[in-house]
């Protein structure tokens, strides 16, 4: 899991760091801009296809 910071763009990931991002202490601020923790945003870079949703129901009509 990628966390990016909003003001610097800073990315704490979280297996070159080896701890979680959820455990790092609440004063840890980003190494950048010294942003709070609170203010990192998890990384939404990879889009996930939408799979096909066109499910056509076997006709149970007599
Ligand atoms: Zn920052």
């Amino acid at each position: 899991m990628r966390f990016v910071c909003p003001l610097c763009g800073e990315v704490y990931e979280e297996k070159d760091a080896g701890i979680p991002f959820a455990d790092l202490p609440e004063n840890w601020t980003c190494p950048l801009c010294m942003a709070p923790r609170s203010s990192f945003r998890p990384e939404e870079g990879e889009t996930e296809p939408e799979p096909p949703a066109d499910q056509s129901r076997p006709s149970g009509d007599p």
